[in-house]
């Protein structure tokens, strides 16, 4: 699939859930009214439109949410991906609901890669921050049980708000060195449900590297894929096979858009070209109204050619889309 702006998509995230047991303050009103069941995608025809996206050159399917780790088949939708496609499966979560049966069924499934969502280590502040009644010794519990179970990579994701938790900087970077992980700072952008977004809670990718570089000075890695949205550092003090990492992931900063490869799916079917689009591509009433392979194929290819050429967050006129982004899925 190609866009008409030259780009190749490759990689494919699909939101298997809109709910979450937690409500970020930088994505989920506490009052979020959630999709009706009935309109969320079935397992089948998850798998279905991943293998079709497959035959179009898709190469790795990231399961997201809301909280892929709520939905009940979710064991189920790993091994229909593995015995359907050759594509790579990876999964995002904030980790709240780990255990090492769940973890190994999903590896054993066919799940290749995990990434693990941290924003904060004060538990009062991790509360507040995810308005919810986990904590971060249970997110660590799961990073640990992860690499217990033989997943690799595992990845650990931080969003900072500027008088939230951007004070926690090093320390979380400091996890990478714990665990032998890849952390990886993400800008907040304006995806959040309560539309609060604004540039004075926002924390550049470069402050946040000169934080962290005060106490561990940070060497660039040459190995970056051209397409990857992180730009990724090794500890200058650590050997240079070592596995702990800190990765920057700088969407409003610096735009990565010219070398985007990936396409969307809400949980209710709905193709997103980008996080940032305002128009939705209706997939689901095709493929509940008896498409073929092919027709679904079509609609993928046109939905991509629409592909906007950047977010244009910090263009004059920019409209956050409706969708925060626990609806589109991160
Ligand atoms: N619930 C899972 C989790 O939190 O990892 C998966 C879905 S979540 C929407 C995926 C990623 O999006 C998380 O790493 C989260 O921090 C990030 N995210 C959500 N809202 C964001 C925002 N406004 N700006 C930047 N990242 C955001
Ligand atoms: Fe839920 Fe993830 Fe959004 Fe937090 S970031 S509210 S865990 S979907």
């Amino acid at each position: 699939m190609i866009d008409s702006h030259g780009r190749t998509i490759r990689d494919l995230r699909i939101s298997i859930t809109d709910r979450c047991n937690f409500r970020c303050v930088y994505c989920m009103e506490p009052d979020v009214r959630f999709a009706p069941p009935e309109t969320l995608l079935t397992v089948d025809e998850i798998v279905r439109v991943a293998s079709i996206a497959e035959s179009l050159g898709v190469r790795k399917v990231r399961l997201t949410g809301g909280e892929p780790t709520l939905h009940p088949r979710l064991t189920d939708i790993i091994a229909g991906l593995d015995v359907a496609t050759d594509v790579e499966v990876a999964l995002i979560t904030n980790a709240s609901l780990l255990s090492r049966d769940a973890l190994g069924a999903w590896k054993s499934a066919g799940l290749a890669r995990l990434t693990i969502s941290i924003d904060s280590l004060r538990p009062e502040r991790f509360a507040r921050l995810t308005r919810s009644s986990s904590s971060p010794v249970q997110v660590l519990k799961g990073v640990e049980m992860s690499l217990d179970e033989g997943l690799s990579p595992v990845k650990l994701n931080a969003v900072l708000i500027r008088g939230f938790n951007d004070d926690e900087a090093v320390e979380l970077a400091a996890l990478a060195r714990t665990f032998g992980v890849e952390m990886r700072f993400i800008e907040y952008m304006p995806l959040d449900s309560a539309h609060a977004w604004d540039s004075s809670k926002w924390v550049s990718a470069a402050e946040t590297r000169a934080a962290i570089e005060r106490v561990f000075p940070l060497t660039a890695c040459d190995d970056d894929e051209p397409s990857s949205t992180a730009r990724t550092f090794r500890f200058a003090d650590l050997p240079n096979d070592s596995s702990a990492r800190v990765g920057f992931i700088a969407p409003v900063s610096t735009p990565f858009c010219g070398a985007c490869s990936r396409l969307r799916i809400t949980a209710d079917g709905k193709v997103r070209p980008c996080l940032f689009s305002t128009t939705e591509w209706d997939l689901r009433s095709p493929l509940r109204a008896g498409a073929t392979d092919q027709e679904l194929a079509n609609f993928l290819i046109d939905a991509t050619w629409t592909k906007q050429p950047g977010h244009g967050i910090t263009s004059h006129g920019f409209v956050q889309p409706e969708r925060p982004m626990s609806a589109i899925g991160g």
